[in-house]
Order: C-alpha cells, then sequence, then structure tokens
C-alpha cells in the first residue's frame, strides 16, 4: 500500500485537506462527483448522514481528481484500491471505489482507523497460553488460521506473533492488499489493486525468498491444495473473513480434502474484543438476580454457582471519562488438533456433530476466557451478558 507523502507533494495537498477535514468530522466515508458540465462536488457522510456537498474550485478540483486517480491507479477498468494515510500521529486506511457512469463519475473514499501495532503481551494471554501457542508454532511447519469478528485486531495479533517469532531469527515474509503496518523486520509484498501485479505473481516472488513463515492476508486467493503443499514446508498463517470458531469450522469441515486440511492444520484461532473495566474505579459488587439468570443461562450453570464469583464493577471515573470502560480487551477461541479427538471426527458423519466435537475439544473457548477475565477483574459480569446473551 502507498503512504501518500502530503507535504512533499503539492498535487496532493488538495487530497490531503479533503481526507484530513472528514477525518477531523468523523466522516467513515467520502463521496467525490465529478459530471461533464458542473464543476467537483464532495460531502462526507457522518453516522450515515451526508453533508451538504462542497464545491471545489475549478483548480482545486482537477488536483483532487488527479490525485485520487494517480494515487490509487484508478481507471474504469480497475475501480478499487486502498492507501493508507498519517493523522494525528494514527494511521488511516482509505479504501477507494470509483464508478465511471455516463454522465458522471464518482469516487468513494472509506476511511478506517487502524489500531495502532501491538504486542503480544497486550492481547493479554496469561503466560502459559501465551507461551504454549508460541512453543506451538515454533517447529515451523502447519497452517494457521485467524479469524474474528473486528479485522483490525485479528491482523493487529498476526504482526503481534510475527514480531515474536521474527525475534528468533526466522524468515518472515508477507502477502497483503494492502500492507497495514510496515515492518522492517521482515518483507512485506503488496498485491492490492493499486501496485498493478496479479496474486499469483507476488505469490512467485514471496517464495523466492525462501521464507520460513508466511501470512496471507485473504485465505480465499489459496486453493485447498496450495494450502496444504505450502503448509507442508512452511508455517502458513492465513486470515480467514470468519467471525466465528463455528463458521470457521464449517468452512473446514465442509472442504472436500477437510481430512487433509485438518491434519495439515495446527491452530485455529478467533479473535473477539469486548471493553475492558477500569481499573481505577473498580469495586466489588452484587449481580441482580436478573443477571445472574443471564449468567446461568449463558455458562449452564445454576444461579446459586454463578452467583459465587466475585463480581467487578467499573463505576466511572475521570481516567475512563465516567463510562467505566478502559481499552478493548480480547477474547479468543483457539482450537489445537491433537489425535485424541481428531481420530474421532472420521466416525462422525455430519458436519454439525463434526462442529460440536470439535467445539468440545478446544484448547480455549472465548466463554472460559471471559470468564478467567472476570476472575481478574479485568471484564465485568454485565460486558459478558452483552457478548454472549
Ligand atoms: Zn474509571
Amino acid at each position: 500500500m502507498k503512504k501518500i507523502l502530503i507535504n512533499k507533494n503539492p498535487t496532493l495537498k488538495v487530497l490531503a485537506n479533503v481526507l484530513h477535514y472528514a477525518i477531523f468530522s468523523n466522516a467513515e466515508l467520502i463521496r467525490i462527483q465529478r459530471a461533464s458540465d458542473s464543476p467537483l462536488t464532495v460531502s462526507c457522510s457522518v453516522a450515515g448522514t451526508w453533508s451538504a456537498p462542497m464545491t471545489l474550485t475549478d483548480e482545486q478540483a482537477q488536483s483532487l481528481w488527479t490525485a485520487l486517480i494517480d494515487q490509487a491507479q484508478l481507471n474504469e477498468y480497475q475501480n478499487n484500491a486502498s492507501f493508507w494515510i498519517e493523522y494525528d500521529h494514527a494511521n488511516w486506511l482509505c479504501r477507494l471505489d470509483y464508478n465511471h457512469g455516463e454522465s458522471q463519475d464518482e469516487i468513494r473514499v472509506r476511511l478506517q482507523a487502524i489500531e495502532p501495532a501491538k504486542s503480544w503481551h497486550d492481547f493479554g494471554f496469561s503466560n502459559k497460553i501465551g507461551d504454549d501457542l508460541l512453543d506451538t508454532l515454533a517447529s515451523l511447519k502447519g497452517l494457521v488460521l485467524v479469524a474474528g469478528y473486528d479485522e483490525s485486531y485479528k491482523t493487529a495479533w498476526v504482526y503481534a506473533l510475527l514480531n515474536e517469532l521474527a525475534q528468533r531469527n526466522l524468515a518472515v515474509t508477507t502477502l497483503e492488499a494492502p500492507v497495514i503496518y510496515r515492518q522492517p523486520e521482515y518483507s512485506q509484498h503488496d498485491w492490492s489493486a493499486g501496485s498493478g501485479r496479479s496474486y499469483a505473481s507476488a505469490f512467485k516472488d514471496l517464495m523466492k525468498q525462501d521464507p520460513d513463515i508466511i501470512y496471507v492476508d485473504n485465505g480465499s486467493q489459496l486453493t485447498t491444495e496450495e494450502l496444504i503443499t505450502y503448509s507442508s514446508s512452511h508455517l502458513l498463517i492465513v486470515r480467514q473473513e470468519e467471525d466465528s470458531m463455528e463458521t470457521l469450522l464449517a468452512r473446514l469441515f465442509n472442504d472436500s480434502q477437510s481430512a487433509r486440511l485438518l491434519s495439515a492444520l495446527k491452530l485455529a484461532i478467533v479473535i473477539r474484543s469486548a471493553r475492558s473495566n477500569c481499573p481505577h474505579c473498580l469495586t466489588t459488587t452484587q449481580a441482580t438476580a436478573s443477571e445472574l439468570f443471564s449468567l446461568s443461562q449463558i455458562t449452564g450453570l445454576e444461579p446459586a454457582q454463578v452467583s459465587q464469583s466475585t463480581f467487578q464493577i467499573a463505576n466511572g471515573c475521570a481516567l475512563c471519562s465516567y463510562n467505566g470502560y478502559q481499552e478493548q480487551l480480547h477474547l479468543f477461541d483457539i482450537m489445537i488438533p491433537d489425535r485424541t479427538w481428531c481420530d474421532n471426527l472420521s466416525q462422525v458423519d455430519s458436519v454439525t456433530e463434526r462442529i460440536n466435537l470439535a467445539m468440545d475439544n478446544l484448547y480455549l473457548n472465548s466463554l472460559e476466557d471471559a470468564w478467567m477475565k472476570l476472575d481478574q477483574g479485568l471484564l465485568s459480569h454485565r460486558e459478558i451478558i452483552r457478548l454472549f446473551s
């Protein structure tokens, strides 16, 4: 992905101004329209509502349009691309969509804040789980599937993992569209539309570097056969667009090569985000009867058993803007296939039953993870009810 060099190139100045204005107004989408007989107009969508269109002068308009087309190498055949910009010390991903019409051309720019890079430690694994995962992956062969609700956190998790592995002097190579975080420690290949390269040629270049570890941000670009082949001689980490372990497993077990895929699979991980308690205003509290009932429904335990937990709630203070929550906390579903239960899978015919069997044998499930974090005071029981009901 390209980075706009805002201050160094005057033709990009108008574009930079528009993007910065949109970010400053909390817009999620920018619409730029160009008709042959009228000037260029720009409007921003904030929480689903379009602002009144801003009309640009001829000179501004020309420079904005040229900058966008050049930046993303857009044309009527190749209509979407991405790049990122830096604003107020944060990175923003700009995804462009170009519609070439008979009477009017339109470019939409979708803005997405990129979470700052995180370290392995930031993901809040208890030591043993974090170490176990790294040990599992240290043998350098096999397939790792990464999925989750929130696009930026699964990517952030992969980068945290890759950084840990790169520190062990392993050759890490990535293939991404677009590259979200530039990492000096390893080699990253971009195959987004703007880069003008096909997936196959980008992958070929990557393999020439003889990597130990490969990360691919879009699993659907590789066939099952390729996943199996490349993971037999590398650690192949693949991001999948699934939002739960169940849907990830359904995809796995519905594949005609599911037995081979499963034997290549080292780890499947699904990440979801929760709001963590503010530690500065945390107090012990009692759960209400209806909360106990909900928790018992979620966990399958009796309300009396649930009530033996210690519940803590953050009441709000200046450090958490009086809302009781601090930053994001991550919850994990983790599957590490092993022989003891994988052998039983072959005796089960239906996909649903196989998913259930795998779910019963997860190394960690997000509800257990949430419950551990509740015990540590990191997560409130109300947040658990919100997430799992
Ligand atoms: Zn607080």
